[in-house]
């Protein structure tokens, strides 16, 4: 696919958690090369670090490095004045950094769901918190978006943590949407299908898993990480400066109840 022409970003600065693989890098990808200054976080500098070497170069400086563990308030913060202090500013958070641990619902551990709980939910609330403190002590406006899931929508069997965490930051986005909409702040999501990236290594390598996970799809493929990143782009943008408290699904079909593509009923 091209590179986007246009320079929607430039002169902004974009927080990007979750960024050393996948959707998050995706993003981190588009947005540089849109001419946002990008801050890439995840746990892992080295992994960062080989992020931000295939970033696209922008004006207003170099992108950031914050490593950090995002489930937890100390580097939430931290990272959040690395950022901060780095970039001069920020205009985008993306709260993007997710996890799954599978299992019967019955076996599930308090350990799992607890981790779960942390990285897709509390995380989204702590980093919404210090932007949001950051952005109204200084009086500015800005946008936040979480990459939440269709399963914000569609129960998962056997992921009882995720879909109860992804159902969770659904109200979050609305309910922080509600609350800042007034100052100019909005709040928005995205929700995935089915995307190829690493967490998804079971299926994307198999060529049998992969048509089966295809054939459940009504567009017939799984998506790439940039479908979504074109997604964030759009609702970080001033394309959409009248959209708040969205949730926008990119699934190829996904929540449109796929087994009624062919009719059965009647
Ligand atoms: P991925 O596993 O490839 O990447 C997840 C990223 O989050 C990695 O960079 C990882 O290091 C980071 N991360 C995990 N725990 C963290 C923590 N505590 N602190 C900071 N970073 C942490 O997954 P992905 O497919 O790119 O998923 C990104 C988001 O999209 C997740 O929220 C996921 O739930 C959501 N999503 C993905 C799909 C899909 O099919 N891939 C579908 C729906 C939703």
């Amino acid at each position: 696919m091209p590179a986007p022409q246009r320079d929607r970003f430039r002169g902004k600065n974009v927080l990007i958690t979750g960024a050393s693989q996948g959707i998050g890098e995706a993003a981190a990808l588009r947005f540089a090369e849109e001419g946002a200054r990008v801050a890439v976080n995840g746990r892992h500098e080295d992994k960062l670090r080989a992020v931000v070497d295939k970033l696209p170069k922008v004006d207003a400086g170099p992108h950031v490095v914050a490593t950090g563990d995002m489930s937890k308030e100390d580097d939430v913060d931290r990272v959040m004045r690395t950022s901060l202090d780095e970039m001069g500013g920020l205009d985008v958070l993306i709260c993007n950094a997710g996890i799954m641990r599978p299992s019967p619902s019955e076996d599930i551990t308090l350990d799992d769901l607890n981790a779960v709980l942390a990285v897709n939910l509390t995380s989204v609330i702590l980093c919404s918190r210090a932007v949001l403190k950051y952005w109204r002590s200084n009086d500015l406006k800005g946008s936040i978006l979480v990459n939440s899931s269709v399963h914000q929508e569609i129960p998962k069997p056997q992921y009882l943590g995720y879909s109860a965490s992804k159902g969770a930051v659904g109200n979050v986005v609305r309910t922080l949407a509600l609350e800042y909409a007034a100052h100019g702040i909005r709040v928005n999501g995205v929700g995935p299908g089915a995307i190829v990236t690493p967490m998804n290594d079971a299926w994307v390598h198999d060529p049998e898993q992969y048509k089966t996970v295809s054939s459940h799809i009504p567009m017939g493929r799984p998506g790439e990480g940039r479908e979504i990143a074109d997604a964030l782009t759009f609702l970080a943008s001033e394309e959409a400066s009248y959209i708040t408290g969205q949730m926008l699904y990119v699934d190829g079909g996904l929540t449109l109840y796929a087994d009624f593509q062919k009719n059965w009923s009647s």
